[in-house]
């Protein structure tokens, strides 16, 4: 079991970036409100989340670092209708079995909390107890230490440390009343603070994505049914067009998706003849039963059962604020 974790983990495990992306969503579905992100040497040498959610019971810490062992899904049908993050149980075995991993938790339940302590290929763990409030702490400490030639992909410090900010700033995006801390090396690189109002909400894009983005940008507010667009799309007229400021979200979840893309840009082309493609922030809220959120073990890609409808629909309300802003 022990090589197929490791195989495994190169699939969700391709840097530190993707350790921090798979450990946030797990606070996130813990009911987390406040996680904290302490980074050392770009994540190589130390990654590690805190978080104040429901945390682990005692007798449940070994499992949750078992493969295939999800508190999230029950039976196969669940499967359909996904609306926490992870479901494949398969995080916490890939990470621990190419670094050297630390878990403590506690439960409200608990006036103690407990630790685990897995160390790559050696599976075996002991409990004993800790201190910590509510909530869970993973300490991923040496990531690669026994797979050398995945180490030697690592880039420097600086990059790696770009890519979990660049994680960072897409889960504070899409969860503003999420407060988020993110060091590196003792210190504060990023704070992101509750956002609840609209008000908040827009001072908070306007930290993640620059206050020219959202001075020039056009609000999206479509429905029809049970289709919700929200968000943002720059204007034509703004200069400093971000092009690589392309946010998508699909029931919270953050995806790089060709149907959405296409009608972006159809909308753009069809309103103003021109080949642009602008930025965006935009979160397509529908029916969880509508949408095939198993395709990729990263989980980027999604599959809509009507990509046609979605196409349209999308297209239709970008469209729409194009036209309201010309008047
Ligand atoms: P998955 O998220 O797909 O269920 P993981 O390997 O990421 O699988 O996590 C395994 C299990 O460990 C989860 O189902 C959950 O029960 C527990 N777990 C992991 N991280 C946390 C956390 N931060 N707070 C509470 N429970 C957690
Ligand atoms: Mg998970």
């Amino acid at each position: 079991p022990q090589l197929a974790n490791q195989i495994a983990a190169g699939e969700v495990v391709e840097r530190p970036a993707s350790v921090v992306k798979e450990l946030v969503e797990n606070s996130l579905d813990a009911g987390a409100n406040n996680i904290r992100i302490d980074i050392e040497n770009g994540g190589a040498t130390l990654i590690r989340i805190r978080d104040n959610g429901l945390g682990i019971a005692k007798d449940e810490l070994a499992l949750a670092l078992a493969r295939h062992a999800t508190s999230k899904i029950t039976s196969i049908d669940d499967l359909e209708a996904i609306l926490s993050f992870g479901f494949r149980g398969e995080a916490l075995a890939s990470i621990s079995s190419v670094s050297r991993l630390t878990l403590t938790s506690r439960t409200a339940e608990q006036n103690e909390a407990w630790q685990v302590f897995v160390q790559g290929r050696d599976q075996e763990h002991t409990i004993r107890p800790a201190s910590h409030p509510v909530g869970t702490s993973v300490e991923v400490a040496n990531l690669f230490f026994n797979t050398p030639a995945r180490r030697k992909f690592l880039r420097t410090d600086k990059t790696e440390f770009a890519h979990i900010d660049e994680v960072i700033r897409r889960i504070a995006l899409a969860k503003p009343h999420i407060v988020l801390t993110l060091t590196h090396n003792g210190k504060i690189i990023r704070q992101y603070k509750s956002a609840v109002n609209d008000q908040q909400k827009l001072k908070r894009v306007a930290a993640i994505c620059g206050d020219d983005f959202v001075q020039h940008a056009l609000q999206i507010d479509w429905k029809h049914d049970d289709l919700h667009l929200s968000g943002w799309v720059a204007t034509p007229q703004s200069t400093r067009a971000q092009n690589d400021l392309n946010y998508c979200y699909i029931n919270g979840r953050m995806v790089k998706d060709k149907v959405i893309n296409h009608a972006i840009r159809q909308a753009y082309a069809e309103h103003l003849g021109a080949e642009q493609y602008p930025a965006f922030v935009l979160f397509l809220d529908l029916n969880p039963n509508d949408v095939d959120v198993n395709v990729h073990p990263t989980k980027h890609e999604v599959r809509f059962h009507q990509a046609r409808l979605i196409h349209d629909f999308v297209c239709q309300g970008i469209a729409n604020a194009l036209l309201s802003a010309e008047q």
